[in-house]
């Protein structure tokens, strides 16, 4: 195996990232004095790879990553964990939800901090997963032998360096009731430059490996992103798309098939579009359900089937993401979209 030094491109440019007003404030028109205060209670990171698609302050890629005020608003969602991940996690690190997968938190670090992250509450916190903190993990896979399925998620598992990331998938695939593995990741879409070669190599000793993107924006799929999207596909990773539908970025069918067109040409399959948490601190990127709803009609209409995502909502339940459908909800007699669950 070929080592990484610590010295990395991909390390660098994170080293390099944008991450107090001050310094986007020497990119664009901000008001310094507005957005401090969001950044220490949520931490920015911008690195100069996706800065570099960023063209102003409010377009739709620079939406998800500059900071805004309205973050900070008390009168939007006010739950942290809506989804109660924090109690359904039997040893540190781990979320288990459903029966036959679990979740697997390694990293709290991403490449970029997305304003409107599901796990806001926890952008930003040194603590990672290091090797002691394996272990138990690991013992409480084995002996569960309903879990199928291992999703490493976070922050960004990508973000691990090469040799750990190596260990842990190596210590997950040797436990024999675990078929499969996934990564959700947004690392090929935000620092493309962090699929190298000997990540590549480690990663197809995996399969079956499935790697969930986030992509949310046609103009996120660079010839860099297309690139790293390719030399998964040809190392046999299958890949997926999670696309999050998000007020003022993508919330309109042009948007949305112009993206799922452009993922279908990089081999990624699109998977879930995810109606919005409601999650604090991030009501400001919600959009109606029904609104959604028309969006997923109109696509339809104008692309292949295999470029149209699942469009799901989490709910509180222990059904978890389900599909968003237009059947009226008859078991509570009303007009709600979106709490049909078992329906
Ligand atoms: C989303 C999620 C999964 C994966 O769900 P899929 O529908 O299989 O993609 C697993 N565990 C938890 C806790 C989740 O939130
Ligand atoms: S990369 Fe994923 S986990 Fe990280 S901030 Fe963005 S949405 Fe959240």
């Amino acid at each position: 195996m070929r080592k990484e030094g610590k010295s990395a491109p991909w390390q660098k440019m994170l080293g390099d990232s944008v991450v107090s007003a001050e310094m986007l404030g020497q990119w664009f028109d901000i008001s310094t004095e507005a957005l401090a205060p969001v950044i220490r209670r949520y931490p920015m990171r911008i690195n100069p790879y996706f800065l570099s698609l960023l063209r102003q302050s409010s377009d739709p890629i620079a939406r998800q990553v500059i900071p805004d005020p309205r973050e900070l608003d008390e009168n939007g969602f006010t739950q942290e964990d809506p989804f109660f991940e924090t109690q359904r996690s039997p040893v540190p690190y781990l979320v288990h939800r459903y029966p036959d997968r679990v979740l697997f938190l390694v990293s709290g670090q991403c490449a970029v901090y997305c304003r409107y992250c599901m796990r806001k509450r926890n952008a930003g916190l040194k603590k990672t997963v290091g090797p002691l903190d394996v272990e138990p993990v690991e013992a409480y896979i084995r002996s569960t032998p309903a879990i199928r399925e291992v999703i490493l998620s976070g922050g960004d598992p990508l973000l691990l360096q090469d040799d750990f990331l190596n260990d842990i998938l190596s210590r997950l695939k040797s436990v024999s009731h675990v078929g499969r593995l996934r990564i959700h990741t947004r690392v090929p879409c935000v620092l493309p430059q962090r699929i190298t070669i000997s990540l590549v190599d480690i990663l197809q000793r995996f399969a079956p490996l499935y790697i969930n993107i986030q992509f949310n924006h046609p103009d996120e799929l660079t010839g860099e992103a297309a690139n790293a999207c390719a030399m998964l596909a040809d190392a046999g990773i299958v890949l997926g798309s999670q696309t999050v539908l998000l007020k003022g970025v993508n919330d309109d069918p042009d948007t949305l098939a112009a993206l799922m067109e452009k993922l279908l040409a990089c081999r990624v399959r699109p998977y879930y579009l995810h109606h919005p948490d409601p999650v604090k601190g991030t009501a400001h990127f919600n959009v109606p359900v029904e609104k959604g709803l028309h969006i997923m009609e109109n696509l339809r209409q104008r692309i292949s089937g295999i470029g149209i995502p699942h469009y799901v909502r989490d709910h509180q339940g222990i059904s978890g993401k389900m599909p968003v459908s237009a059947k009226p909800c008859v078991q509570n007699g009303n007009r709600a979209f979106d709490d049909c669950q078992g329906l």
